[in-house]
């Protein structure tokens, strides 16, 4: 718990007692608080699979973009708490449904509940992949940490523009950070394998970076793109999203306040052509609506039970 007494787990270094029940930037205390779990069918085909990424959504979130698409759990903290027993068996039933991984979605702030999670699993021979899913906003210092127990990072790349980071996160140095972060990814786990998104086969271990296309901000992407080609050359894995739709944050705000235009997508996926990435997810334009999700329901993603009722049927 010693790393919740002054809180530096992400790079905005609150330096917070989340112990004594303070709450920093992420809007959470040491208290591990968790929305939504269960065998997830909205993940890249080589995580979810036939049988689901075994995902589980922590409750907020250092980023806290004011778009999040996930904001009900991001930015309004639904959740229930869970203590390290209830998060183990969580996981365990995840593990006995068959799922092809654990996913941690945005783990960052919870870390120390996560890695005495996977310690525990590991020293009881657990063998899946586990997946540190984040918005990018990671603490290079702690990437080495993380690296010791996690076999895929799978982080967002949102902005190249420092301006436009700053007036969605309220964090100027996102561009360098995250870079910084996904360089030393890469260092410690290699670009994503095995890679063959055709025929379904299930990663095991290494980074793809994910970016999502923000209406209005097609130079942002641009600029994503060519500073990862520049980076880290044409083989990196990169998985380009389309699927962005307004919150009501965006409509308060009037900013991001509309979807993507086809002409937007179609701009960021001839460069990715034109850079020369050869191993990329691209999405059918504007996403799957089912996997837009509502936290309010006990299932929040429609995609997943219409998943398992095809499953059944
Ligand atoms: S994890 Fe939360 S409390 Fe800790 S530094 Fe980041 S935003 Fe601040």
């Amino acid at each position: 718990m010693q790393r919740y007494r002054e809180c530096n787990l992400c790079p905005r270094h609150c330096g917070v007692d989340r112990v004594a029940g303070r709450i920093g930037f992420c809007g959470e205390s040491a208290v591990c608080r968790i929305a939504s779990v269960g065998p997830h069918f909205g993940e890249e085909p080589c995580f979810s699979g036939t049988h689901g990424s075994g995902n589980i959504f922590f409750s907020g979130c250092s980023s806290q973009c004011f778009f999040c698409q996930n904001y009900q759990i991001s930015i309004e903290h639904q959740g229930r708490a869970v203590n390290d027993e209830e998060l183990y068996d969580i996981a365990h039933k995840l593990i006995h449904a068959g799922v092809h991984n654990i996913n941690f979605v945005t783990p960052d702030h919870f870390w120390p509940h996560v890695e005495r999670l996977c310690r525990r699993l590991r020293a009881e021979g657990e063998d899946l992949p586990f997946l540190f899913n984040s918005s990018g906003l990671q603490d290079p210092t702690l990437i080495p940490l993380y690296a010791e127990y996690m076999d895929i990072f799978l982080p967002d790349f949102k902005f190249a523009d420092a301006e436009l980071a700053f007036a969605c996160t309220r964090y100027r140095r996102y561009p360098e950070i995250s870079l910084d972060a996904v360089r030393l990814m890469v260092a410690a786990k290699g670009f994503l394998e095995p890679w063959d998104p055709d025929n379904g086969v299930i990663a095991k271990r290494g980074v793809l970076v994910r970016h999502l296309v923000l209406p209005g901000y097609v130079p942002n992407s641009l600029d994503v793109l060519k500073l990862l080609r520049a980076e880290f050359g044409p083989l990196l894995p990169l998985s380009v999203m389309s699927q962005f739709q307004p919150v009501e944050r965006c409509i308060e705000r009037k900013h991001l306040d509309r979807s993507l235009t086809s002409e937007e997508y179609r701009r960021v996926c001839d460069t990715v052509e034109e850079l020369g990435f050869r191993n990329v997810f691209l999405q059918p334009y504007s996403g799957d609506p089912d996997f837009l999700p509502d936290f309010e329901r006990d299932e929040p993603f429609a995609g997943n039970t219409k998943h398992r009722q095809q499953s059944v049927s």
